[in-house]
């Protein structure tokens, strides 16, 4: 931490623009209640289980948003007679099933069309309505700037729709009164979020240790049985979180760009 960032951080309510906060060296308090938005089944599990798993078995209530059914399936494992609708059930089932092993509350779908998704309004209101009814303190989602994942991967566009849409459903609509006054008329107030944790950003500033609950965040992810085959992903998962908590000396850990909007 520089001399700079130490007067920044010391001064409540001085955030200056474009200075980030320093990354914090010990691990922020499981909120009280948690809203984990994604665009698919099964993207929670790969992404941010470990860390909804331990905030779950600490006491938080944990509500997670799956704003497709996860209709188009994959290639490799998705029999060619399955029909979108048929694929789409059984991956609902298999979110919730993975949700109970994480000690989630409970699981919301939008059902928006798989590999469609557009950071459009409607997907920013409908958001925007789940935080006001669900009024978390935090909420877990992607990151949408994110567009390559090394020279291999290129994220899906529906990864980025659904972050994009959750940012600003988070920040203005959620908190702002005369935004989506529709809202209003069906009894939604205003509510701030006062922080976000955002998986796969590239300079994370928050590492949560999963290490004692890697096992759990594998079987929750083991549950989406029509996406995996017979592939078993234990190696890859755990390889993935060692890297995220190497630089923290962490055996297991998931890295977040985390943050801090309002006092909580
Ligand atoms: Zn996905």
């Amino acid at each position: 931490m520089t001399e700079f960032d130490s007067e920044i951080h010391s001064t409540p309510g001085i955030r200056e623009r474009g200075v980030e906060a320093p990354a914090d060296p010990t691990e922020p308090v499981p909120p009280r209640l948690v809203m984990s938005i994604h665009a698919h089944p099964d993207d929670q599990e790969f992404s941010v289980a470990g860390t909804l798993a331990k905030w779950a078995r600490a006491g938080s209530t944990i509500v997670s948003v799956c704003v497709t059914s996860g209709g188009a399936g994959s290639n490799e494992y998705t029999p060619p007679h399955m029909t979108r609708g048929g694929l789409a059930l059984i991956r609902e089932e298999e979110q919730r099933n993975a949700c109970r092993v994480l000690g989630v509350a409970e699981v919301l779908f939008l059902r928006y069309e798989d590999g469609m998704l557009e950071p459009s309004l409607a997907l920013r209101r409908d958001l925007t309505r789940l935080i006001r009814r669900h009024r978390p303190a935090a909420v877990v989602c992607g990151d949408p700037t994110l567009r390559f994942y090394g020279n291999f991967y290129l994220n899906h566009p529906d990864h980025r729709a659904t972050a994009d849409a959750a940012l600003d459903a988070i920040y203005p609509s959620a908190g702002t009164r005369l935004i989506f006054p529709e809202l209003i008329d069906e009894g939604l107030e205003p509510h701030r979020v006062a922080s976000v944790f955002i998986h796969g950003a590239s300079r994370p500033n928050t590492f949560i240790d999963i290490t004692d609950v890697l096992d759990v965040k594998l079987a929750a992810l083991k549950e989406h049985r029509t996406q995996l085959g017979e592939w078993d992903p234990t190696e890859m998962v755990t390889q993935w979180a060692a890297e995220q908590g190497k630089s923290r000396g962490l055996d297991a850990a998931e890295a977040f760009r985390r943050m801090v909007l309002a006092d909580p």
